[in-house]
């Protein structure tokens, strides 16, 4: 990995991902203040190589959710296309809501995100997702999880979390109503197989790194991980309950670097 200067470096053909021009001025970029990380996933043999360019301010780990999202939905986006080449059968589409009852963990700077983001969202779209939400929580809550044993610990919640029978909050009319701040772990939930949705032959499909659990190690680098993970539907009164608490701020290149190097140890050839 490598920062540099936006404007120098080689030839070789990279998608770029401008993360954080968003809410930099565009002067700010043409005045060379933008910098950039360059790093290599590899998927099915080819190397997708990225870039990345910031500028270097200081940063929550929760602001820094939507460079993990990108770099979450590129290396998916890359995955599903090369799977497809394969002929491997991805029935996932806008619309189908099947797994949305399945368990949905983030992490604590994505749980901090996501209920800052709803509080953008229209009044009324609120109210109805609060309502929902709050049924979700309740019900979530009313119901003992499992007496857990080593080592299947994730298996057992995700299996009496099935269980519940419980629908995401989020999910209306089978479609995902906050699909553009949609968790990592629902960017990442993908299946194929050759029968159609939720056929017990489909198989989720391998991604080369998860960003949800490289995000989850970056903040215990930082010690800003107090709980493994949090269930989406009691996550915004978790932010609530937490709302004193001091979080740090860090070099957006500091966690980027940290980042890239947890990938890097954490990357699988698939
Ligand atoms: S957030 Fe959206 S995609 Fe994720 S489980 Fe809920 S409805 Fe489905």
């Amino acid at each position: 990995m490598h920062i540099n200067d936006i404007n120098s470096g080689g030839n070789e053909k990279k998608e770029a991902i401008f993360l954080i021009d968003e809410s930099a001025r565009f002067e700010e970029q043409l005045c060379g203040r933008m910098a950039r990380v360059e790093l290599s996933v590899p998927i099915f043999g080819k190397d997708l190589n990225l870039t990345i360019g910031f500028l270097d301010m200081p940063v929550r780990i929760c602001d820094f959710i939507p460079v993990a999202q990108a770099l979450c939905d590129k290396i998916v986006d890359a995955t599903l296309n090369e799977a497809q080449k394969l002929g491997w059968n991805v029935p996932c589409k806008k619309g189908c809501g099947f797994c949305c009852k399945n368990l949905v963990p983030i992490s604590e700077p994505e749980a901090m995100w996501l209920s800052q983001e709803f509080a953008g969202l229209p009044k009324s779209e609120q109210k109805v997702l609060q309502r929902s939400i709050e049924f979700a929580r309740r019900k979530l809550l009313s119901v003992a999880p499992p007496q857990l044993t080593e080592p299947d610990i994730p298996q057992e919640i995700s299996d009496w979390y099935s269980n519940l029978d419980l629908v995401c909050p989020f999910l209306v009319e089978n479609s995902c109503s906050i699909y553009r701040l949609r968790p990592l772990a629902c960017r990442e939930h993908i299946v194929a197989g050759l029968a159609g949705c939720g056929q017990s032959q489909n198989q989720i499909v391998r991604l080369p790194i998860s960003i949800l659990e490289s995000v989850s190690k970056l903040c215990d680098r930082f010690g800003e991980g107090q709980t493994d993970a949090i269930m989406l539907p009691i996550s915004f009164a978790w932010v609530q309950s937490k709302k004193n608490r001091k979080v740090g701020t860090y070099y957006m290149s500091q966690l980027l670097e940290s980042l890239v190097e947890i990938m890097e140890q954490q990357t699988v050839r698939i």
